[in-house]
Order: structure tokens, then sequence, then C-alpha cells
């Protein structure tokens, strides 16, 4: 070869390398992906010295250690997750001047301690080793082994290893710092919807007076949060010392979820320490069990379609209160995770002081025999509802109610056998109320509805139907026939005042009493007497 063509070859040679490199930079440009960089920069090696062992290291976050992100012709016992300490004497050294370098002498011999040195991979020790510096930091390290044409490396081709370094190392740093703030920005996103998903329940449970509608609502967005099938919320009844479900939601059978939602159908109980909801009850601690079929802590029957739960416990003040069970995940094949477990956690810790507050609320304002409203939470009804009827022209209707001849009931069979009827007949009235009606309990064996957005004719229609409901009923061990009389006045054909209104009631119930008791009697303006 004269001179003139090993010049022209020279240039090839160079021409070749610049246009790769001009590739790979636009390769290394356009491909976000840490891996894909990885296998492109392997292949450019490769296409370039055919080498027969290679190996990419990265440092890893810590700047500790070069992990192996890819390796060639790798042999022997080297896992794949191989990785070795990044400040090792005389290697960190040469590696840290960011040159290309031999590891081996003009003889073939060793000039460092090499970490991969015991694996026996005779490529990788005894050829160059190309450090990937980006702003004067080490990143990583490209090891290349001899070449497939047994060529020695030249200075062409060790500046080609240097620029491709540089090349790569940017790309690299640029690709693993997107794909950490992506990975960041997922997290992000996921904490900011959970926040927002916390959020928007602990102000929708503020506005939620009634307790009832206070479970529901809490055991609904447990399960949409979790993204799962069903699940119960249990309290503590503390008569019984025993979880009681009080609401389920999502049951394949809505006539049963209604029937134990409306207290109707009860099911089974769970004493402290029993069971799933018992544990967690007892220990305060959240369980998953993603096999519940397998799980000896499962006790319902088998038959209930109970893949995976979720049980959380509700404490206030370091005490637990109750549980919400969630079963059956839709999604991820059914798996809880930990971060379900998590939302839950933040959820229950609300919803238990919600139905803390709200339970205690509604204790402070129900009677403890009948369980109806009492008389101070019953003036605050009715002062509200008729300042709302009158601003919006609506009538409102109030019905006094007086059990007839009730102390002979007292006097024969005793003021238990009293209290039993009384409790009997409360039950009446809540059954046979509509949603917006309030029932109080007045007096002794006196009771108030308020009945708003109601007429006279409408207060007759649920007079009648009060009065032949307690008339008909049958009360357990009492052999007799108890009856109610009923005295019913609408603001604002009757009274316009609030004061007024209860004493137009109180009059047509003297009436009905008057008439001869077991009736429904409506106050005549000029009649009855006020
Ligand atoms: P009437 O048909 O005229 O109403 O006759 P009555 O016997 O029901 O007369 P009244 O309404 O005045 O009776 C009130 C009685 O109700 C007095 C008391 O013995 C009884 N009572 C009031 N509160 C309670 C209670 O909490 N428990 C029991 N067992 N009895 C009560
Ligand atoms: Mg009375
Ligand atoms: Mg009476």
């Amino acid at each position: 070869m004269d001179q003139t063509d090993q010049k022209l070859v020279q240039l090839e040679r160079k021409l070749f390398d610049l246009s790769s490199l001009l590739q790979a930079g636009k390769a290394f440009d356009n491909l976000l992906g840490v891996r894909e960089l990885y296998n492109v920069f392997t292949s450019i090696v490769q296409e370039r010295f055919g080498v027969e062992t290679f190996a990419l290291f990265i440092m890893d976050d810590d700047r500790t250690r070069f992990e192996m992100v890819q390796g060639l012709g790798l042999s022997g016992e080297l896992p794949a997750d191989f990785s070795f300490p990044a400040d090792e004497g005389l290697l960190w050294q040469a590696i840290r001047q960011g040159q290309p370098f031999a590891t081996v002498d003009s003889l073939g011999e060793s000039r460092f301690t090499v970490p991969f040195e015991r694996y026996r991979l005779s490529g990788l020790l005894s050829r160059y080793f190309v450090p990937l510096v980006h702003r004067g930091k080490v990143v990583g390290l490209l090891s290349v082994g001899t070449k497939k044409n047994g060529n020695s490396y030249t200075d062409n081709d060790l500046e080609f290893l240097h620029i491709l370094a540089e090349q790569a190392s940017v790309s690299i740093i640029t690709a693993k710092l997107y794909e950490k703030s992506e990975a960041d920005m997922v997290e992000l996103n996921k904490t900011v919807k959970n926040l927002s998903i916390l959020y928007n329940i602990g102000r929708a449970m503020i506005h939620i007076g009634d307790l009832k509608n206070l479970l529901k609502f809490i055991l609904q967005q447990a399960i949409e949060t979790t993204e799962a099938q069903k699940g119960s919320l249990m309290l503590f009844d503390q008569q019984t010392r025993r979880l009681v479900i009080h609401v389920v939601n999502g049951l394949p059978d809505k006539k049963t979820e209604e029937a134990i939602n409306s207290g109707a159908m009860t099911c089974r109980t769970f004493a402290v320490g029993e069971g799933i909801a018992g544990k967690v009850f007892e220990t305060k601690e959240a369980i998953i069990v993603n096999a519940a079929d397998k799980d000896e802590r499962y006790l319902e029957n088998r038959e209930s379609n109970v893949e995976s739960i979720l049980c959380i416990p509700l404490v206030v003040a370091d005490e637990a209160i109750g549980v919400i069970n969630i079963t059956n995940k839709i999604i991820d094949k059914g798996i809880f995770t930990t971060e379900d477990l998590e939302l839950l956690n933040a959820l229950g810790n609300q919803a238990a002081v919600a139905i803390n507050n709200t339970s205690l609320y509604e204790m402070a304002i129900t009677d403890e025999l009948t369980g109806l409203y009492i008389r101070r939470y019953f003036n605050v009804k009715l002062d509200a509802e008729f300042r709302r009827a009158r601003r919006y022209g609506h009538r409102l209707t109030l019905a006094m109610c007086d059990l007839d001849h009730f102390k002979s009931v007292n006097d024969t069979f005793g003021h238990q056998m009293g209290d039993t009827v009384l409790q009997s007949v409360a039950g009446l009235l809540k059954i046979h109320a509509r949603e917006s009606d309030i029932p109080a309990r007045f007096g002794g064996e006196e009771f108030v509805i308020i009945l708003p957005e109601t007429n006279g004719e409408g207060g007759m229609i649920f007079g009648e139907r009060i009065r032949t409901a307690v008339a008909g009923s049958k009360i357990e061990g009492f052999p007799r026939q108890i009856t109610i009389s009923i005295g019913l006045a609408t603001f604002p054909d009757d009274a316009d005042s609030i004061q007024a209104l209860i004493r137009a009631a109180d009059s047509a119930l003297y009436e009905a009493k008057q008439n001869g008791r077991n009736l429904v009697h409506r106050f005549v303006p000029g009649v009855s007497p006020s």
C-alpha cells in the first residue's frame, strides 16, 4: 500500500467515524428511554469494532458503585446485576482522568486489579476502559474487549470512543433525569389526587348530619377510592361488646343490601379478636388478605365470593370504634397494595372522627328510651321548618299524639311494660314517617311530628296511618290493644306563630280525646278551643 492509498484509507475511516458519530448523536437526541440509549450505544460500538466482549457500567444515584447495564459476550458466573465500588484505588484514579485508557501494558499484563478479574473474562480484562464523563463528573464506564479482527486499538479508535462516550454521557444523564422527573410527576400526581380525594371526602362529611347517611357515604367513598367491588362498615356496640355491621355496599343482591342498611335484616356480629375485622379492631392495625379462601382468619362463608380483603380500623383518640372492610379489588389482578391501605387508613382517620362526632351529636339529640328526637331538638327543628315554610310560602303541619289511657297501662302492667309500649309506638312512628318528617318525644307519652310541606289533608292521611298502625299493632307480652289520639294543626291556615301552632295542635288533640279517643282531629278555626 503506497502512502496515498494509506492516506485515503485513513480519510475514509475518519469520514465513516464522523458520520457514525453524527448518527449516534441524532439517535441519542431522539431516544428518551435510558434502556434504548444503552442499546443504541452498544450496537454502535459493536458495529464499529466488532468487539466480542463489551460492558457498559453506569454510576448509581448514590455515586458509590458502577452498575453493569449492558454486557456482551460475558460468560462465566458474572451476574446480570453485577456492580463494583466506584472509588477503588488506582483504577478510580485512572477513570477520573476522563480519557480512554488501556487496562493492560505492552506485555499484556494487567495494570490494575479490575473488579471482574475473578470472573476470568479475559476480553474485558485486557483492553480499554472509556470513562463516561458529564460536566466533569464520571457517570459511567465503558469497557471494550479485544477486537474481532485481533488488531489493536488505534488513536483514531480511541478518539472515536472518547467522543462517543461524551455524547452518550449527555444523553444518558438527560434521559435519566427525564425518567426520574417523570416518575416523580407520577408520584406527585398520585399524591395530589389522593389528597384531593381525602379533602373532598372530608368536606362532604361535614355536611352530612345523620349517622346512617354518613356511614353510607364513607363506605361508598372507601370502595370507590380503593377501586373495590364491595364493602361493609362495622361499629363497636358498647352494650353487646361486639362489632355490628351498620352499612353494606356493592352486594349483588340489592334487596339484601337495602334490608341490611335499613336495619330490617341483621348480619352476624364479631367479637373482639374474632375474624379479620375482630383482629383489626383489637390491634388497631389494618390487614390485607389477598387470598381470602386460603386464610384461616377469614370466617365468612366461603360461598360469598371473597377473594381479597382490606380491613382498616376506625380509631378516635387511640380508641377503636369500628372497622371498614373492603372486598375484591376490581383492577390490578384483585390485589390490594400497601398504597391502598395507606389511602384507606387516611380516609378512615377522617371518617372515624366524623362518625364519632355525629354519633355523639345523635346521642345528644335522641331520647334514650324511644330513639326519637328530644323535645329541645324538636324546638330547634320546628323553628327552622317554620321559617322555611314562611319564606317559601309552604304549608307546615304539626301532629300532636298522646296514648290513650296510658296511666292504666302502667297501673295494671307496671312501669316497665309501659316503657315497652312506648318503645313500640315510637317504632311505628319512625316506620310510618317520611324521611323529611321529624318525629320527637314531646313529653312522657306524648309525641309530636313535624310534617314539612304538608297541608291539613296530608296531615289527616298521615294521622290516620299512624292511628290505624297503633290500633292494629301487637306488642309482645302485652295483652291489650293500645290506641293513640292525634291532633293536627297547619301553618298558616290554623296559626301564624310557632306557639299558636303548638297550641292549636294541642287543642285538636284535646278534642280527639273528648270525642272518644283513638281519633285524629284537625284544628277547626273558630270552633276548636284555642
Ligand atoms: P288519656 O287517654 O286522657 O291520655 O289518658 P292517660 O292515662 O294516657 O292520661 P295522660 O296522658 O295524662 O297520662 C300520662 C301518663 O303517662 C302518666 C304516666 O304514668 C305515664 N307516663 C309518662 N311518661 C312515662 C314513661 O316514660 N314511662 C312510662 N311507663 N309511663 C309514662
Ligand atoms: Mg299525656
Ligand atoms: Mg295519654
